[in-house]
């Protein structure tokens, strides 16, 4: 049946076999998979009744609680795409989004009314409060499926998510079915157990829905029957309490969650006894942080590893490769079943195992394009393969190393430096709590290393004290040649470093680097 592996059958499954599991925990609410099958047919039902349909774009924008999952499963029914918005964007980021999208209709919380006020240009036609115009906009409509509905295949576009910017102007990035439901099927079709799902599990959702990881997650928890636990948005304490309090058995994080709730006061291996496997990436981990971090969670780790372009992970780190010590732990791991992994030169040229130059991936779960921009689509998106703008190697065993992203590495006579090589390297001295490091302009060199460092608590390390630190464990060209200590270090909701912020100021309008 075409429609088996696509998210239109994921609820309907779950009704008949298991109606009363709870689908989403949220704040002490519960929808049970028969809920969540009933009231996302009403959504795709009213969505229908508002005139829209297959293609139309719908916009969220609001904190992560059940009703997002009802309007994921709403717009996959109806056959329209779900356009989720970061909700800690400005005025005009989110102009631009809802404006580039297209999108016809948007599911706005109270709490970011003043953003869409604010914003440039027209709202969209239709905004639906979901604070308190929500439930009633879809009691009126029957909770069975629709009659005549879209014909929707795993190839028909379901989300179109927004990269975070980072690199550029954001980009739509669509995203099919299948997306959703290629690397569970690749995992299971060898009988590997690097991530699984199992009856039973309850899963924390540290990473936003409107993120890539965050929507993944989600839906393969979803696609396996399995209970998702929903923050409103991430908090550290709210974590470690919902972990123990609710008995999570999975989660799927970013370093940075990591950290933070490690670095709670008080936090120890008993806050986390049921936890059985924590999934995490979408950034750099340094060795420091993933060793504590297996230590104290005293369970599986994966680390994945994937852009919103490859539909999320295409990478995997299984727990067998975490033992703490190994080269393995530098690596992002290997592709799925059925993934393929290439590294390739300036001029497209395929490098030998162990050559650093741009990792791409072929990957089932691939975007369909960057809405609207045919161009950009056409130079990431070659003959299958997603060109990740990630600088990194591919070994002889077939693991893949990221280095860093190609735009944020330092250029010191004619060498090229990767800030996240460093980072890692500082964050193992005692008195870092976390580090970051750019290029800034030098004269003699082009550029030099600037590191801006995070003490660890009661700690104030000295230049000098950094400096002997690093001498024996990394080649002269990639030592700072300055230290900053700062009091945080700025990131977007997924844990990325917005590096550009610290790195701006060094460089003057007219030298400033292009990327
Ligand atoms: P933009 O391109 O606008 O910055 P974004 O930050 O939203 O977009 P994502 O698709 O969320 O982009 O992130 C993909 C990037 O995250 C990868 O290209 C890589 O640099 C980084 N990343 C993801 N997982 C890992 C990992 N396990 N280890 C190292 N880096 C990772």
């Amino acid at each position: 049946h075409p429609q088996l592996r696509t998210l239109v059958r994921t609820t309907s499954f779950h009704a008949e076999h298991r109606p009363t599991t709870p689908a989403v925990l949220c704040e002490g609410r519960t929808l049970t998979y028969g809920q969540l099958h009933g009231e996302s047919n009403r959504v795709a039902h009213a969505l229908r009744a508002a005139g829209l349909g297959p293609g139309d774009r719908v916009a969220y924008l609001g904190k992560e609680s059940e009703h997002y999952y009802e309007v994921l499963f709403g717009c996959a029914k109806s056959g329209t795409v779900l356009v989720p918005v970061n909700w800690r964007l400005a005025p005009p980021e989110v102009g631009h989004i809802l404006h580039d999208s297209g999108a016809r209709l948007l599911f706005l919380e109270a709490e970011f009314g003043p953003t869409v006020e604010r914003m440039p240009g027209a709202p969209p036609e239709t905004i639906i409060a979901l604070d308190d115009g929500f439930t009633p906009w879809k009691a009126s409509h029957p909770d069975t499926d629709l009659t005549a509905a879209p014909q929707v295949t795993p190839d028909t576009p379901v989300a179109q998510l927004y990269t975070s910017g980072t690199t550029g102007l954001p980009k739509g990035v669509v995203l099919a079915h299948r997306s959703f439901f290629a690397i569970r099927d690749a995992l299971a079709g060898e009988g590997l157990d690097w991530i699984d799902w199992r009856t039973g599990d309850i899963a924390l959702i540290g990473i936003p829905g409107f993120h890539v990881g965050g929507l993944w997650w989600a839906t393969q928890n979803f696609n396996a029957g399995t209970t998702v636990v929903a923050m409103r948005a991430f908090a550290a304490r709210e974590a470690v309490d919902l972990i123990r309090e609710l008995g999570i058995t999975t989660a799927c994080v970013v370093p940075a969650m990591l950290r933070m709730m490690l670095g709670e006061p008080g936090v120890g291996e008993r806050d986390f006894t049921t936890l059985r496997k924590v999934v995490y990436g979408g950034s750099p981990i340094s060795e420091a942080l993933l060793e504590e971090s297996l230590t104290v969670m005293d369970c599986e780790f994966a680390q994945i590893y994937g852009l919103t372009e490859t539909g999320n992970t295409a990478v995997c780190l299984p727990p067998a490769a975490h033992v703490p010590g190994s080269p393995l732990m530098q690596a992002a791991g290997r592709p799925y079943p059925g993934v393929r992994g290439k590294v390739i030169d300036d001029e497209g040229r395929e490098l030998p195992p162990g050559a650093v130059g741009e990792v791409c991936l072929a990957t089932p779960a691939h975007m369909v394009e960057y809405w609207g921009l045919p161009e950009k689509t056409a130079e990431v998106l070659v003959d299958g393969w997603i060109h990740t703008g990630d600088a990194g190697y591919i070994d002889e065993d077939g693991y893949v190393v990221i280095r860093d992203r190609i735009k944020d590495a330092i250029l010191v006579a004619g060498e090229n430096v990767y800030p996240a090589e460093i980072e890692n390297v500082l964050e193992g001295h005692p008195g870092v709590a976390e580090a970051v490091v750019v290029g800034a302009p030098d004269e003699r060199w082009g550029e030099y290393v600037h590191a801006f460092v995070v003490p660890a608590p009661e700690h104030r390390p000295t230049p000098r004290d950094l400096h002997t630190f690093l001498v024996p464990r990394l080649a002269g060209f990639k030592l700072p040649a300055r230290y900053e200590l700062i009091d945080s270090v700025p990131r977007n909701p997924s844990g990325k470093i917005l590096r550009r912020e610290l790195r701006d100021r060094f460089w003057s309008a007219s030298s400033r680097k292009v990327n």
